[in-house]
């Protein structure tokens, strides 16, 4: 899933993204309002989350700016005013939810894991084939045997298995795994999904991941030819 984190905190925001990237989420840092709007202006986020004290802009009134230009993604606000009405007026602007500084990192996790599952199956078991995903736990595993993943091969095959059956482009799955400082290009997903490929075979996972060449990538039952 692809973040953004907007925080002009350095140190929070730092410790956040790595946090979140061990989580298997490609999250984007904005340091004020202006960095925020642009990096949403170029970048579909699946979640938003905003800290409310910035120094070029009231968060509130960025959250509104961001809404108005169809920011459809779920936003959670940080903040330091433990402020019953401030909380009040945020979730009336449009935000999902709040944490108040300071918080658990595996508490802002859970709440961020529960506003991505909004608008999916209420279950966070995925399954397909003999395979088994668990998006709260992020573990893959066949007839309870755990495979050994890494955080981009973990959201690599959560997002064929959210399309199962469907085809998802390269860049796709880049802009959910990659942020822009990342330096990496499209040709680093054909590594990732072959070595998921050869770990979901030894696994003898039941699916293949087969790639449709020009168009992407797509889950499928059965055995590869
Ligand atoms: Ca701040």
């Amino acid at each position: 899933m692809r973040l953004l984190l907007i925080e002009d905190d350095a140190e929070l925001a730092n410790g956040l993204v790595h946090a979140l990237a061990q989580s298997g989420h490609a999250c984007d840092a904005a340091a004020n309002g202006q960095a925020a709007l642009s990096a949403c202006a170029v970048t579909a986020y699946d979640l938003v989350v905003l800290d409310l004290g910035l120094p070029d802009v009231d968060g509130q009134d960025l959250l509104r700016q961001l809404r108005e230009r169809g920011l459809a993604a779920p936003v959670l606000i940080l903040t330091a005013r433990d402020d019953v009405h401030e909380r009040i007026r945020g979730l009336d602007g449009g935000a999902d939810d709040y944490l108040a500084k300071p918080f658990a990192l595996g508490e802002l996790e859970a709440r961020i894991r529960a506003l991505l599952r909004r608008g999916q199956p209420s279950s966070t078991q995925l399954a397909f084939g003999r395979l088994q995903f668990d998006t709260a736990t992020r573990c893959a595993s066949v007839g309870g045997e755990s495979i050994d993943l890494t955080a981009r091969e973990l959201a690599i095959l959560e997002l064929l298995l959210r399309r199962a059956g469907r085809v998802v482009g390269k860049q796709q799955l880049f802009d959910a795994i990659y942020t822009w400082e990342a330096d990496a290009n499209l040709s680093v997903i054909e590594v990732h999904v072959s070595r998921l490929r050869r770990k979901l075979e030894t696994a003898s996972a039941g699916v293949v991941v087969r790639m449709l060449r020009g168009l992407g990538y797509r889950l499928e039952t059965g055995r590869d030819d």
